[in-house]
């Protein structure tokens, strides 16, 4: 079992083999970063034009032949990696996924409608469902994704991937970001290259929320933000200003909520960036 005090999970490598038969036996690689762990994102790269898939679902590859896959924070069944390369050799393998050990944590003090939102605005909870999940069903032809993240923004880590919520005494959801506290106002910017995929001022849970794409269904959320300096389609590279921290929507005190997903399978951001200095 892995515990999440090990936010400085590192980058494991892992190699798979691909054997291509082309009149003399050639060798192609897969070469995958990350651990296989509970809600882990995992990049590859293999032979450009070769075909991948994992657990069945193909993969989109980018010219170079990087693509990635996550996997949910409750997985427990083993992994089915695919890969095709061109010439038509395939490999097969398959991978133990790690257990963690997630944290409980209590909030308590929030405004009621927070906790059990009132029928009213049940109609507005399902439209902002419905935008968060439009931006993160993208499947852009960047390869932003391969490279390496860094943190939005630098603060004391109050709240951690998977950990079970009970607010006010209530058992909820997962909770599925990284939260960093820093101050109200506080600049945060973007960990990599991206185009802005959504950005709305007021969302009831989440208030000032920004989606990043940065390819291939890897994307990444900001949550309870004071200010938005961005609008969708913008452009951004690495450490571009993308607004402001702040405590907006379902949120007890300044700090940025920091999420990323591999399309609609949300996934640990502490698990993609070095240690925070
Ligand atoms: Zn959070």
């Amino acid at each position: 079992m892995l515990g999440l005090g090990r936010r400085d999970v590192l980058l494991g490598g892992m190699s798979l083999a691909v054997l291509v038969a082309s009149g003399a036996i050639a060798r192609a690689e897969a070469e995958l970063r990350g651990q296989f762990v509970q809600g882990t994102l995992i990049r590859g790269r293999t032979a450009p034009g070769a075909k991948v898939s994992i657990d069945g679902k193909a993969l989109t590859l980018t010219s170079t032949g990087d693509f990635a896959f996550g996997f949910a924070y409750d997985r427990t069944a083993q992994a089915t990696l695919r890969v095709t390369v061109p010439g038509g050799e395939t490999e097969t393998k398959t991978f133990d996924i790690a257990k963690r050990e997630y944290q409980i944590q209590r909030i308590n003090g929030l405004p009621g409608d927070m906790v059990e939102p009132p029928a009213s605005v049940m109609k507005r909870i399902e439209h902002d469902n419905q935008l968060i999940g439009a931006a993160r069903a993208l499947d852009t032809d960047e390869d932003w994704f391969a490279g390496e993240f860094a943190w939005p923004v630098k603060g004391p880590l109050t709240g951690f991937y998977g950990s079970q919520r009970i607010l006010n005494g209530v058992p909820k959801r997962p909770h599925f970001g990284v939260d960093i506290a820093a101050g109200e106002g506080a600049p945060i910017h973007a960990p990599l290259n991206a185009i802005v995929s959504m950005a709305e001022k007021d969302m009831y849970f989440t208030g000032g929320t920004v989606i990043l794409d940065h390819g291939h269904g890897i994307s990444t959320c900001y949550l309870h933000m004071s200010r938005l300096d961005v609008k969708v389609g913008d452009r951004l590279a690495k450490g571009d200003p993308v607004g402001a921290i702040g405590h907006t929507g379902r949120a007890t005190g300044p700090h940025l909520c920091w999420r990323l997903n591999w399309f609609q399978e949300r996934l640990d951001a502490a698990l993609v960036v070095p240690p925070m200095a």
